[in-house]
Formats: structure tokens, C-alpha cells, sequence
């Protein structure tokens, strides 16, 4: 597997001179099935974009594309109305949303308001593409289906406003975990530290400080710390922190990134455009994989 981050950003896409390293696109990632050259994406955020600009560019065809969700707000299906294969008649996509004790009524719906004549000039049924829209407690396979290779997906619903899943995929023997737009509360939530139990990758929502947090509890965000702590409770092998708050600059979060690192070493923040093979052998992205002992206590010693 191989994962690329087309959005990295939390909330809102931001264009700003300063933000662009880390990039200002909002929540996309793309995972490619190496062995088979099939892709599967999570979250349609304004990354979706440029993803579906790349897959015409490279020529790729996929007869079903699937599009996971980990939830629907705003900031995970902007870049929907912009997807270019969702405009060719000869593409079947799939829009995904999975996992036990769905509170979601009627996805389909959820993308037809969104493309609705007072918001947006096209509409859902004039788009092209022949769409299907499933609602499934387990979507292993839908992925298997994609490559006829094994792959065990489990889904974990975890706390945000309005709800939202983590995601475990499993694939030969390779595992990556996607966890984001989470709120842990006054304890880290155990069940994603199973979720996540000794995974090749684990992305991870990192969106505020610790001090922030204090002062954005219910706004259904992690801390950096917050990230580690899973990392380190669930014995990863690599973190990858994302949802990066848009008032946190490239600076900002490279000074965060170092400080990450002395805690555990193994820690990127996502940057767009950013791609990590899963596939190959720990320790490809840096050199020592694990945990230091050293704990950093991450706090907000920003831009003044
Ligand atoms: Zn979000
Ligand atoms: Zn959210």
C-alpha cells in the first residue's frame, strides 16, 4: 500500500503565503494497491481535486472508484463537485460510509443538497458519473473487491461532533489506520488504541496544542500530544499527523514536527503531496523506528 495526502488541512482550505508547505487543502487521502494499481480514497475535502486532476494526468482508469468517508462536514466533501471523474459518464463511483450504529439517514441526499441549484450550478443527477451510495456495517469487500487481494477493513466510531469513524485496514500483513477528526475527552478513547494496535502507519488528527485544546473542547479535536499518546499506547510504527488548524503556520508546524520527534521518532506531519510507501520496511522514513524515552510536553510556543 501506498498512501498520498492530497489534503492536509483542517476545517477550511487556506491560500495563504507562509501555509504552503504543509498546503492548504482540506481533508483527502488517496491509498494505491501497489501490487495491482488500484486506488481507493478517503474523504472528498478540496484535495479531491487535484487527486482526480492527477489520475486524468497519468491516465489512470479504474472502472469503480470508492470513496470512503469518515464523516461529512464540510471540510471532508468540498472537493466533491470538483472531482473531474465524477463528470465522465464511463466512471462508476462508489461513496462510502460504513461501520455499526450509523446516525446517517440518507447519504445520498447529503450529496444532492450539497450540489443543490442555490449552492452549486450543477446538479448531483447531471454530474455524469454513474454514482452508487452505500451505507455498510463492513466494507471488507468492497476493498477486497477492488483487487482481489484480501484486505479486512474495521471501522471505529469515535467521538466528534455529529459523529465520525476511524478506519483499520488490513492488507498482506501490512496494516494502516486513519484516525481523524477526534476528540478523545479526559482520556485517550481505548478503543482506538486497539483500532490502531501495532500499525505499519497511523494517521492521526493533531489539530491543536495542548492549550488550545483546553480552550476548544467539544470542537471534536486532538492535541499533538493527544496523537503521540496513541502512538505510543498502540505501539505503531510510524505516525503521520494531520488536520492541520489553519491558524498554524509552516513554521509553526515544522518547530511542532521537531518537537513531535523527540518524543517519538518516527512522527511526520503531513505535508500535500506528501506519499508513503507502506509496503516496505520500517524505518524507510526515518531512520529509528519507536519510541524515545525522552517525553516532550508539546506547547504552544508559537508565532508571536
Ligand atoms: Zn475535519
Ligand atoms: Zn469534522
Amino acid at each position: 500500500m501506498k498512501l498520498k495526502f492530497y489534503g492536509t488541512r483542517g476545517s477550511i482550505p487556506i491560500c495563504d503565503a507562509g501555509f504552503q508547505k504543509f498546503g492548504g487543502n482540506t481533508t483527502c487521502l488517496q491509498i494505491t494497491f501497489t501490487d495491482t494499481n488500484r486506488i481507493a480514497i478517503f474523504d472528498a475535502g478540496t484535495g479531491l481535486r487535484n487527486l482526480g486532476r492527477d489520475l486524468r494526468a497519468i491516465g489512470h482508469k479504474q472502472e469503480q472508484i470508492l470513496i470512503v468517508f469518515t464523516h461529512f462536514h464540510w471540510d471532508h466533501i468540498q472537493g466533491f463537485p470538483f472531482f473531474a471523474p465524477a463528470y465522465d459518464p464511463g466512471q462508476k463511483i462508489t461513496l462510502l460510509t460504513l461501520g455499526r450504529d450509523q446516525t446517517v439517514r440518507n447519504l445520498r441526499e447529503i450529496f444532492e443538497v450539497q450540489m443543490q441549484a442555490e449552492y452549486f450550478p450543477v446538479q448531483l443527477d447531471c454530474m455524469g458519473a454513474n454514482f452508487e451510495f452505500l451505507q455498510v456495517a463492513d466494507a471488507s469487500k468492497h476493498f477486497t473487491g477492488i483487487n482481489n487481494v484480501e484486505t479486512v477493513l474495521t471501522a471505529q466510531r469515535h467521538n466528534h461532533p455529529g459523529g465520525a469513524y476511524s478506519f483499520r485496514i488490513e492488507r498482506n500483513g501490512k496494516v494502516l489506520v486513519i484516525c481523524t477528526d477526534v476528540e478523545h475527552g479526559e482520556q485517550i478513547d481505548a478503543r482506538l488504541v486497539e483500532l490502531a494496535r501495532g500499525a505499519d502507519l497511523l494517521v492521526h488528527d493533531a489539530q491543536y496544542t495542548a492549550e488550545e485544546l483546553q480552550k476548544r473542547r467539544g470542537w471534536g479535536h486532538s492535541s499533538f500530544d493527544q496523537a503521540l499518546q496513541v502512538a505510543e499506547m498502540a505501539g505503531v510504527k510510524r505516525l503521520a499527523l494531520t488536520h492541520h488548524d489553519p491558524e498554524h503556520d509552516d513554521e509553526f508546524l515544522e518547530r511542532i514536527e521537531k518537537l513531535c520527534r523527540e518524543r517519538f521518532a518516527n512522527t511526520v506531519l503531513a505535508r500535500e503531496g506528501m506519499e508513503i510507501q507502506i509496503s516496505e520496511a520500517p524505518g524507510t522514513m526515518s531512520r529509528s523506528p519507536g519510541r524515545l524515552s525522552r517525553r516532550t510536553r508539546l506547547t504552544s510556543s508559537r508565532r508571536k
